[in-house]
Order: structure tokens, then C-alpha cells, then sequence
């Protein structure tokens, strides 16, 4: 049998880091990343044959379990008839359909093939619309990696300690303006300064790329109010919230609209699908009804229709976001026990479907300085620790958690059982 650590090693050579999104790479855990064979359900099983209660679930699309057999049906229904057509197909009008009814601020949607791609093409689409070129967003969220919006951005930028990457010109960056998430009154001068020169606002309306941190009362609602002053694009990055923390995403959730939504993840149900979508008059400015371009060759791809529009029906089964929330909760309240009988500082902070561990003293975390100041090492040896006892935490503490409607109370116990034990031993 070949080990996860000599398939890395084999992959190193080949592979940038041996892997093809950062990560991935377990850097800053001070372990080999486990090379993963198949999953099923809340399991993911190496290449060892080892089984983890997985709470990455993809990074997020995993929303009802891995291998969920409905979607894999549908999949396997439509292989047979070609994998893409390059032409229009049904399904896409399917799914558009599928996507206005949850998500009403969405009138009409363009399908593309990644989150990234959503968030390049929702932020080309704003400056088109409205004619400026500058752009708001928050540090420590993550949007993709299209230039405009790796300025001091989270998830493996951050883990990497690279918030803004060389390769994007200064003369970029520039129409970039990043503040501190939750802080209104930054936006508010922001603005009064240069606001007509402001094509929109980008925001994880939760942020799960340093970790989970809600936004503060009143926050969501404040960008809404000033975007609407300014003439400015509101836009949601909901390609982690939509359809995890509630059905109707995060807009739903906080009972605020924004003008362009997207969409990523859960959308495709595993398969590499994106979305951005709005008011019939702004997405009416892309091509070919309108001058700002996008494409995809392998956009609204059929297989990844299919897999997207089953898990999507699925979710709308009354009381579904509730049960996750409830197995959230479950989860972080006994983590949080755990953690103050063995004398352990850690908070826990969730939105439904999503969730992340903090070890600090602090009550509350509610931007990237307060995340960064957490402690780094302490969650390095929690996770390590977990993952020896069959329990898979992203390799990163700026990362959020993903609950799916697979765990069931004993996965969520054995998640309990191994934390105490970690907690224990956590000094030494
Ligand atoms: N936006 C958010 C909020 C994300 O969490 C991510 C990925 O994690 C992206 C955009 C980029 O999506 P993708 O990795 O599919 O390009």
C-alpha cells in the first residue's frame, strides 16, 4: 500500500506544493495531508483506509453528506448522453428557474464554473453598470483569486501569510479599497471621500475565510443604506452561504437585499460549478444582451446541472437548515464545555450551517486583527490531535467548519469524545 505521505512526496514533484489548491498542503500543521480515497456520507476515508467524521465536506458543497446516492443518480443518469455540448440545454433553464425561486433578489442568473469566476464576473458587471472602477471589500474575506480581489484577502492567502499576492499590479490594487469587516464607520467616511468614484461593495455577508465571524448587527444593513446613497452595486459573496445558512443564503438570513449575488459550492453539488445573479437590470448589462463580456466553454455544463439542481431540490425539504443548525449547535456548545473544563480559552461562533473554532480569551471575534491574534499554535496541536482520533477540522485556523445533514449524534459524540481528549493534553 502507498501512505498518504509517499503519495505526497510523489506529488511534490509534479505539483506545485503537491496539490492543486494551497490549503490543501497541511502547511503550518507540521503534517503530511492525508490523501483521501472516497467518502461517503460524514466519512472521508484515506488512502490507508482510515475513517474521519469530516467537518470540510469540500469545502462547503457537502451539505447532505458525501456520495449522496440521489445526486449521484442524477449524474449517472445523464452520462450516458455526453459529457458537453457547448450549446444551450434545458437543464441550465432548469436550474436558473430553481435559483430565482430560492434567492428572489435574483432575477436572472448567468451560470459559470467556479466561485472565482462568480465574483470576477459580479465585480466586471458592477464597474460596467455603473461606469466607476473602485471597489470595497473587507479584510480577511475571500472572494477567489481574480486580481481585483486578492488584496488582503483570507483562506489559503491568509494561512500563507501572503494577503495580497505579487503578479497583481499596483496599478490594480489600487481601485481596491479594503477596511475592516464590521466596521461601519470606516465604510461611512470611505465613502463620503470618494463614493461617486465606487462601483460596489463585495462581502462575505458571513465571513468563513478567517474563520466564522457573523456580521455585527446592523452591519449588512448599513452597506445596504450607503450602497443605495451612493449609486454604488451591493454584491454577496454567498458561494460559502448560500443555501447553507439558510435556504434563501445569508440574504434571507440578516432580511438583507443586495443588487448581485454569488453563488459557488453547494450550486453544483460537488461538481465545479459557479453562479452570479441580480435585478433583471443589472444582469441585463451582460453580453450578449449587454456590453460587459463573460463566457464559459464549459459553463452550465449538463452533468454539473444535474448534480446542482438535485442537491438544491433536496434542501428545500421543511426543516432542513433548522436540523443543521440544531447539529451546529450541538456541536460547538459541547466543544465549548469541553474546552472550560479543561481550562482550555476557546469561543466557538456559528450561522447555521457553518461554524468555527477560535482559542483566545477574547468573548467575541469579529474582525481579522482579532482572528490573527489568536492563538495559532494551540489550534495547530487541536487539529492534529483531532485528526489522530478520526476527526477531519480544515488544516487551518482561519478557515470555517461545514456540518452536513449526514452527521448523525453519534459522529458528532465521537467528535465530543476525541475533543475532550485533545483538550487535555493541550499544554503539553
Ligand atoms: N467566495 C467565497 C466566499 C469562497 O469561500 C470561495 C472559496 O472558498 C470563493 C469565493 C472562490 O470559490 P472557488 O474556490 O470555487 O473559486
Amino acid at each position: 500500500m502507498t501512505t498518504s505521505a509517499e503519495l505526497f512526496e510523489q506529488a511534490c514533484r509534479y505539483i506545485p506544493g503537491g496539490v492543486n489548491s494551497p490549503v490543501r498542503a497541511f502547511k503550518g500543521m507540521d503534517r503530511a495531508p492525508r490523501f483521501i480515497e472516497r467518502a461517503q456520507g460524514a466519512y472521508l476515508f484515506d488512502v490507508e483506509d482510515n475513517r474521519y467524521v469530516d467537518y470540510v465536506g469540500s469545502w462547503g458543497p457537502m451539505i447532505t453528506g458525501h456520495a449522496d446516492p440521489e445526486v449521484l443518480d442524477a449524474v449517472r443518469k445523464r452520462l450516458d448522453d455526453g459529457l458537453s455540448f457547448g450549446t444551450p440545454t434545458a437543464i441550465e433553464t432548469t436550474m436558473a428557474e430553481l435559483i430565482c425561486e430560492l434567492l428572489p433578489t435574483i432575477e436572472m442568473v448567468r451560470m459559470v464554473n467556479s466561485g472565482t469566476e462568480a465574483t470576477m464576473s459580479a465585480v466586471r458587471l458592477a464597474r460596467g453598470y455603473t461606469g466607476r472602477d473602485k471597489i470595497v471589500k473587507f479584510e480577511g474575506n475571500y472572494h477567489g483569486h481574480t486580481d481585483s480581489l486578492l488584496v488582503k484577502a483570507g483562506s489559503g492567502a491568509l494561512t500563507h501569510g501572503e494577503p495580497s499576492s505579487p503578479g497583481i499590479p499596483a496599478s490594480l490594487a489600487e481601485h481596491t479599497v479594503t477596511l475592516s469587516y464590521n466596521d461601519l464607520e470606516a465604510v461611512e467616511a470611505c465613502f463620503e471621500e470618494i463614493g461617486d468614484q465606487i462601483a460596489g461593495i463585495i462581502v462575505e455577508p458571513v465571513a468563513g475565510n478567517m474563520n466564522c465571524i457573523p456580521p455585527a448587527p446592523d452591519f449588512l444593513k448599513g452597506l445596504r443604506r450607503i450602497c443605495n446613497e451612493y449609486g454604488s452595486v451591493l454584491i454577496f459573496d454567498e458561494v460559502m452561504t448560500g443555501f447553507r445558512v439558510a435556504l434563501g443564503g445569508a440574504q434571507a438570513h440578516y432580511g438583507v437585499m443586495p443588487d448581485l449575488t454569488c453563488l459557488g459550492k453547494i450550486v453544483g453539488g460537488g461538481m465545479p460549478v459557479g453562479a452570479f445573479g441580480g435585478s433583471r437590470e443589472i444582469m441585463s448589462w451582460i453580453s450578449p444582451l449587454g456590453p460587459v463580456y463573460q463566457a464559459g466553454t464549459l459553463a452550465g455544463n449538463p452533468l454539473a446541472m444535474a448534480a446542482g439542481v438535485t442537491l438544491l431540490n433536496k434542501l428545500r425539504e421543511p426543516g432542513f437548515h433548522d436540523a443543521l443548525a440544531q447539529r451546529v449547535d450541538t456541536l460547538c456548545a459541547g466543544l465549548e464545555a469541553r474546552a472550560e473544563a479543561a481550562g482550555v480559552d476557546m469561543i466557538t461562533q456559528r450561522v447555521g450551517g457553518m461554524f468555527g473554532l477560535f482559542f483566545t480569551h477574547q468573548t467575541r471575534v469579529d474582525n481579522f486583527a482579532q482572528v490573527t491574534a489568536c492563538d495559532a499554535e494551540m489550534f495547530r496541536r487541536f487539529f492534529s490531535r483531532m485528526l489522530d482520533q478520526g476527526v477531519y477540522l480544515a488544516p487551518s485556523p482561519f478557515e470555517a467548519g461545514f456540518m452536513s445533514s449526514a452527521h448523525s449524534p453519534e459522529d458528532i459524540q465521537k467528535t465530543l469524545d476525541g475533543a475532550e481528549k485533545a483538550f487535555d493534553t493541550l499544554g503539553r
